[in-house]
């Protein structure tokens, strides 16, 4: 359980950091993602390739160098080779030598010191001079004599007439030996002997020949069974260092020695420093590549990119006939390709959308036209209503007033009878009617002319009104007679309204002859009948009359 939580919790955690990283990157600006990408692709392939690549550099110079040490150490060993030769003609022309022949088989040591030992020690400088009998018994010698000397194969070789050399270890020191069976001058037997020369290898000679060149050689003289192989071989050391050890054989076919083939260390230094160079330079060359291509190809997208984002500006504000001028058929060309067909399609949507505005503002300025003359149309319709109504207005009034007097006329005075004898009815109050007639009116016409008769009929009305209470009706009942209603008014009360009026009358100043009325008055209560009222306020009127007129007379 504890483990499955602790995975659990490094899951967690990187899934945070891998979170956070995503959204790193989406912030990032183009120019640097390309960057980072490159970098990353550096470290991944790159610096894996130049390690690679080092390797394969010192590889292919280590071979080379294995080249050189093997031909520095077959070169030495030719050498020695080529001594060994050296040496056996030497002992060959001491050997056949038939005075020597002679000396042999008589075993005549002074000449022999004299003349072969001596010599051959001191002026070719061998380090041992060697007679051996022909039954291989050591007859005389100088300088160093090992048993190896005379146990070599070599040797019973030489005493069958056979001349040799080769190599013989003793100790430390490595010897080229050659035997050589002594013969007459023309190498011919009968056979006294064998002569032997011996020369140490000079290791001191060997080192400084082969450090002139750029390899150094070295000899090393082997402990017996320390080398099994005859053949070449390459030994490995520390830093890459690499030797080749060229074995050298005696008679036996026992390695004796080795010939070593080193480079030399400013060899090897400057092998390794070589390496590292274009290690550097591969390195320091792959990141300028690298930054030269991030710069070339961020260049290119980001001048693409500027395109496409100045023809967006200039869209956004309204240049509808921008177009991103690119050409090439690659991802970039089939977005200004989009841009465009966009770009179109918008032109043509704000043409016709353009198109449209206009023709509603036609028809808004057409619509406004109509508008203002249907204002104009009203407000003379209102104008003329206002005239009809006024008309109406007059044409009523005309119809229920009385053109002269400016009372209601004789049918208003019937309507209005009717209405006030239903109320009276209904309310139960008493309605009184007066009704005046002018006293020799037809006199003052004749006597005055018809426009001051009239004069006096609009007196006469003026008086009326200024008698008459605010609920009385004035009427001009026709020609010079006069009706007035009075409503909830009892007799006694009409009378005195009557008189009242008779007595104003009378008292109208005019510019000919004072004048008179005659008045009759009716009332009635519960049962009113309008016809029956005027007749008997009528009759009331007709009494006055006879009775002298300019007085006031009640209905029976
Ligand atoms: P009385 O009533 O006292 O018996 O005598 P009268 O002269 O008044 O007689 P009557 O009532 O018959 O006369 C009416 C006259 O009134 C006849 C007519 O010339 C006159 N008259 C009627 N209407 C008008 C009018 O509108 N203007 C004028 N100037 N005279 C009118
Ligand atoms: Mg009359
Ligand atoms: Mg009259």
């Amino acid at each position: 359980m504890r483990r499955y939580g602790k995975g659990r919790l490094i899951l967690t955690i990187m899934r945070y950091y891998g979170t956070r990283l995503s959204m790193a990157w989406q912030a990032m600006p183009l120019g640097r993602k390309l960057f980072a990408a490159f970098f990353g692709a550096l470290l991944i392939f790159f610096v894996p390739f130049g390690f690679l690549t080092r390797y394969i550099i010192e590889n292919a110079l280590l071979h080379q160098k294995r080249l050189g040490l093997y031909q520095a150490a077959q070169a030495a060993r030719s050498m020695l080779e080529y001594d060994l030769n050296n040496q056996l003609t030497n002992t060959k022309a001491f050997a056949w030598w038939t005075e020597c022949q002679q000396a042999v088989l008589k075993r005549d040591e002074e000449w022999l010191r004299d003349n072969v030992i001596d010599w051959c020690r001191e002026f070719n400088g061998y380090e041992s001079v060697v007679i051996f009998s022909s039954d291989g018994k050591r007859l005389f010698h100088d300088g160093v004599y090992t048993s190896g000397m005379s146990e070599n194969p070599l040797l019973a070789r030489a005493r069958r007439g056979e001349a040799g050399s080769g190599l013989l270890r003793e100790g430390n020191a490595i010897y080229q030996v050659s035997y050589t069976p002594i013969m007459d001058n023309a190498g011919k037997p009968p056979q006294a002997g064998v002569l032997m020369f011996a020369q140490a290898i000079d290791e001191q000679g060997v080192a400084q020949l082969w450090s002139q060149i750029s390899n150094q050689v070295v000899l090393l003289t082997a402990a017996p069974g320390e080398f099994s192989s005859t053949l070449p071989q390459l030994r490995e050391g520390e830093n890459q260092e690499v030797a080749l050890q060229m074995p050298l054989t005696d008679a036996h076919g026992h390695v004796v020695g080795v010939l070593e083939a080193r480079p030399s260390i400013e060899t090897a230094r400057a092998v390794r420093a070589a390496a590292d160079r274009a290690h550097r330079y591969f390195l320091v060359l792959s990141v300028l590549m690298s930054l030269f291509v991030v710069w070339v190809v961020a260049s290119l997208i980001r001048r693409n990119l500027k395109m496409f984002v100045h023809a967006s500006h200039q869209l956004a504000s309204h240049l509808w006939s921008v177009r991103v001028p690119y050409a090439a058929r690659d991802e970039f060309g089939e977005l200004a390709r989009a841009f465009n067909r966009m770009a179109n399609d918008l032109q043509v949507s704000f043409d016709q959308l353009n198109h449209q505005h206009q023709e509603i503002e036609h028809q808004k300025t057409e619509l406004e036209a109509l508008y203002n003359e249907l204002q104009n149309a009203h407000a003379s319709l209102e104008t003329s209503n206002e005239d009809l109504q006024e008309a109406n207005r007059r044409l009523e009034e005309a119809a229920f007033t009385d053109g002269l007097t400016g009372l209601l006329n004789h049918r208003a005075f019937q309507d209005q009878l009717r209405k006030e004898a239903m109320q009276a009815q209904r309310s139960g109050q008493p309605l009184s009617l007066i009704l005046l007639d002018i006293d020799y009116f037809k006199n003052f016409n004749d006597t005055f002319g018809h426009p001051a008769g009239d004069e006096l009929l609009k007196l006469t009305a003026d008086a009326l009104r200024d008698t008459a209470r605010a609920y009385d009706l004035v009427a001009r009942y026709g020609g010079e007679e006069f009706a007035i209603l009075l409503p909830n008014t009892d007799m006694q009360e009409a009378l005195r309204v009557a008189d009242r009026i008779r007595e104003n009358i009378a008292a109208i100043e005019n510019d000919y002859m004072p004048v008179t009325a005659s008045l009759g008055v009716a009332t009635a209560r519960e049962t009113i009948i309008p016809a029956n009222l005027v007749y008997r306020a009528d009759q009331a009127l007709y009494a006055a009359k006879r009775a002298g007129r300019n007085q006031v007379q009640e209905a029976a």
